[in-house]
């Protein structure tokens, strides 16, 4: 990338962290946080300066503008996503980045106390001879996800500065909200008007991910009877040890901590009991949809082959869907995923398409009508005072974006 554009890049991303945009969780109003609205302002502003059309700031916060086409032909219009708020898991105020031109290799001393070492975090070492931005200790970064936000800027810049390059119309979209799982909340689909898009909003060069898993909640609920121990044979019902029972009946193999890749899990996330009840709150998870609904029906059968034991209502085992692979919606136009594998190659990355072991905004935007794979922001460490992103994986996401617009008229 020529040093302007790579310039242009750089102050983008540092004027967008330094602009405090942390979410909160278990907030009623939307945008959770009210300073999530400062930065929509300076994008919806900087989009018109830079030549956009339609560029909208709706009622929830979300920015949208359009790069217009190129070519004469009929081309998808395909859009852009990325998020503007940061993790309320750690402060995200006052960022202050410091920049780590032409890396050797070894540690970083953020602060006094603070080191962040390849000794912990090896992937440092593949980029040994680039720029790193690191955080003073104090903060995360934010490179999740205003690297992305600086990536589709700069790219929407960059093909309004080059006409030459044929295109069919560019969307792209800033959503609040994300770290707190509402970022599709009100995202207005059908205004945003893309055949499909993509979130910039994965870790490392060349990751590109259309899987997730399928998401249910599960909660068991028992009742017990609580009698004096002395006096308890045929009495008692001890809803502690029936929430033990109901643990041991699921698969104890099949668990986040030894799961992996596409193996899915039950993950007990809360327990809570004593004779007279007791409460235990799961997490169901799995990629394929068969045995996601085989899973719930486990769930549900060894409550039931429990209850079948007792003649009054015992325990309940309820479970709630909470989202869903995307791949189902991605394959209905795969050719985002083609076009985006092949300007990863075009642009000398190899592409590392692994499935998702969580969900993403993009999961529940497919399921809303725009299937939305999720490509490379190019940060590491994130929601943490060890985040960093390096320059050149930035710009090659902007070299990315650029080719996928390209190939789309192409096709
Ligand atoms: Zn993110």
């Amino acid at each position: 990338m020529q040093t302007d554009w790579r310039e242009k890049l750089v102050n983008r991303f540092l004027k967008y962290v330094s602009i405090y945009t942390t979410s909160e969780a278990f907030v009623e109003q939307f945008p959770s946080t009210d300073r999530q609205w400062d930065l929509a302002r300076y994008i919806e502003n900087e989009l018109k300066e830079i030549g956009l059309e339609d560029v909208s700031l709706d009622e929830n916060g979300y920015v949208f503008g359009y790069v217009p086409s190129t070519v004469d032909k009929e081309v998808p219009t395909i859009g852009f996503i990325a998020h503007m708020d940061t993790s309320p898991d750690y402060s995200g105020e006052n960022v202050q980045p410091i920049i780590w031109e032409n890396y050797d290799g070894g540690d970083l001393q953020l602060n006094e106390e603070m080191i962040l070492s390849p000794k912990e975090f090896p992937e440092m070492l593949r980029y040994k001879g680039q720029t790193l931005i690191t955080t003073d200790g104090t903060t995360l970064l934010g490179a999740d996800d205003k690297a992305g936000l600086a990536e589709i800027v700069t790219a929407a810049e960059y093909l309004i500065a080059h006409p030459e390059i044929k295109h069919g119309r560019i969307a792209v979209g800033f959503t609040p909200d994300e770290e707190v799982g509402r970022g599709a909340d009100f995202f207005n689909v059908e205004n945003f008007g893309a055949e499909w898009a993509y979130t910039m909003d994965g870790s490392e060069v060349g990751e590109l991910e259309y899987e997730n898993f399928n998401a249910a909640s599960g909660i068991v609920t028992i009742k017990g009877k609580s009698v004096h121990p002395g006096y308890a044979k045929d009495k008692m019902i001890n809803a502690a040890s029936i929430a033990c029972e109901f643990a041991a009946a699921l698969p104890s193999d099949e668990v986040p901590e030894l799961t992996d890749d596409r193996e899915g899990f039950f993950h007990l996330a809360d327990i809570q009991g004593d004779v007279s009840e007791a409460k235990m709150v799961y997490i169901i998870r799995d990629h394929d949809m068969d045995q996601y609904e085989a899973r719930k029906a486990l769930f549900v059968q060894i409550a039931e082959d429990i209850q079948s034991r007792f003649d009054h209502p015992v325990i309940t085992a309820e479970v709630t869907d909470q989202y869903f692979n995307m791949i189902e919606k991605v394959q209905e136009k795969f050719a985002s995923v083609e076009i985006a594998e092949q300007a990863l190659k075009d642009c000398g990355i190899t592409p590392n398409i692994k499935p998702i072991r969580g969900g993403t905004d993009g999961a529940r935007l497919s399921f809303m009508g725009l299937p939305c794979p999720n490509i490379f922001a190019g940060g590491h460490n994130f929601h943490g005072p060890y985040e960093y992103v390096p320059v050149e994986s930035m710009e090659k996401a902007v070299e990315v974006i650029v080719r996928i617009a390209e190939l789309t008229a192409e096709k």
